[in-house]
């Protein structure tokens, strides 16, 4: 008898998400009683705001909250997202035209599924996130990588977008801030992308999960916005998915709430397919959402304030060791300097050859966790997320000072 394969292809295609593998790994070594300090997950340190906490409690009280209730979500939940994002993307839409998921993730996932057909060829901005590349491969697309290294400030460009167009290009990825870089397009670069997409009928999935966190050159400026693909190109609605959420402005990760927004008919899709995978998200964590993006949004801007702090100490920091170089992220809560001038040389009796073989030695010898390059593109990269308290960020960096001087 031929043995057959225990796992279906697809799923034995795919790998861990590397981000949450990395930290795994380091709350492991800290619950073992190790001084692991982690820059791995792109997770706020701070307390979710009281309000939305108490709305929350409220909700658990309420028995409308213990039943199924729309699959799409709560009406009054897609009326503020629609409203927030016209506040924050500049683009008007009905209720209709949202759809409640379990995190950004799943937003991500349901994108690619209502879009793609096999061979479909999506274009990647690269570096990217790391769970990108999978959502689109259990879609049945391609990927195809746009690379945009330290030296173009991780931004691609209009020429090398059509450099990699094809018959079978069906959707752009756009990210902006980005995870892993920190990088933020401008205004005229946007415009120019979304110009280029709407010229040759390219769809586009724009994850605008960290459009509220972006920092000027002086603490006390106003913050550049991130602008939103459709605001520069209003005529790419019809051919766009905004995929969003409340983790990352609100310090909500673990609330599992995010959100896609886009034409009618895809919306539709998106949402016959969530009817059949999860259903509507815990009701719980809608009405939280409900108060987060309806109330004050005064701990916003104190929690982008604390970011903006901790982005100028690690630059600063980091830009102290010979053989790093740190690009200045004006966004998200990432900074991805090119570690490559490290690789080759022996540190501690070890010499990496790749930038895995770094982060192994830094969490060896240093006890400091990071990202790999390689779990969001090429080797020769560190992600390093500053949204954990000032003094354990400083002390992880002087390790490294120290490890590496
Ligand atoms: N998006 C965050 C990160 O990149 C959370 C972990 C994950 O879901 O990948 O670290």
């Amino acid at each position: 008898m031929t043995e057959r394969a225990r796992l279906s292809a697809r799923i034995a295609a795919i790998a861990e998400s590397a981000t949450l593998k990395v930290d795994a790994k380091a709350k492991a070594l800290q619950a073992e009683g190790r001084p692991v300090i982690s820059y791995a997950a792109g997770e706020p340190d701070f307390s979710t705001p009281e309000f939305i906490v108490e709305a929350a409690l409220a909700a658990t009280h309420d028995p409308k909250n213990y039943r199924y209730t729309p699959a799409a979500g709560l009406p009054d939940l897609r009326e503020a997202i629609a409203a927030k994002t016209l506040r924050d993307s500049g683009l008007e839409v009905g209720a209709g035209q949202v759809v409640v998921t379990n995190g950004g993730k799943q937003a991500v996932y349901q994108a690619f599924q209502v879009l793609l057909d096999e061979g479909d060829e999506v274009l990647v901005p690269t570096p990217y996130w790391t769970t990108y590349p999978e959502a689109i491969k259990l879609a049945g697309g391609r990927q195809v990588d746009v690379f945009a290294g330290a030296d173009q400030g991780y931004l691609v460009t209009v020429e090398q977008l059509e450099a990699a167009r094809t018959e079978r290009t069906k959707v752009l990825l756009f990210v902006s801030p980005s995870n892993p870089t920190g990088a933020v397009y401008a205004p005229d670069q946007v415009q120019a992308i979304g110009e280029w997409a709407l010229e040759h009928g390219i769809w586009v999935v724009s994850d605008e999960i960290y459009q509220n966190l972006t920092y000027a050159d002086d603490p006390d400026g106003v913050p550049p916005r991130a602008v939103s693909i459709v605001e520069a190109v209003p005529g790419l609605a019809d051919r766009t998915i905004l995929v969003n959420g409340v983790a990352k402005t609100y310090a909500m990760t673990g609330w599992r709430l995010g959100w896609m927004v886009g034409p009618a008919d895809v919306i539709k899709g998106a949402a016959n397919l969530q009817s059949h995978l999860t259903s509507n998200v815990s009701n719980i964590s809608q009405r939280a959402a409900i108060a987060a993006l309806t109330g004050p949004q005064d701990t916003v801007e104190e929690m982008r304030r604390a970011f903006d702090r901790r982005r100028r100490t690690i630059v600063a920091e980091l830009s102290k060791i010979d053989g790093i170089t740190v690009p200045v992220p004006q966004g998200a809560f990432y900074v991805y300097p090119d570690v490559s001038g490290l690789l080759g040389r022996e540190w501690g009796g070890v010499t990496p050859s790749s930038s895995l073989e770094l982060a192994d030695l830094m969490l060896e010898q240093a006890e400091v966790a990071a990202v790999p390059g390689e779990a969001f593109g090429p080797s020769g990269y560190l992600r390093f997320s500053y949204a954990l308290g000032d003094a354990p960020l400083l002390e992880g960096i002087q390790r490294l000072q120290r490890l590496f001087g």
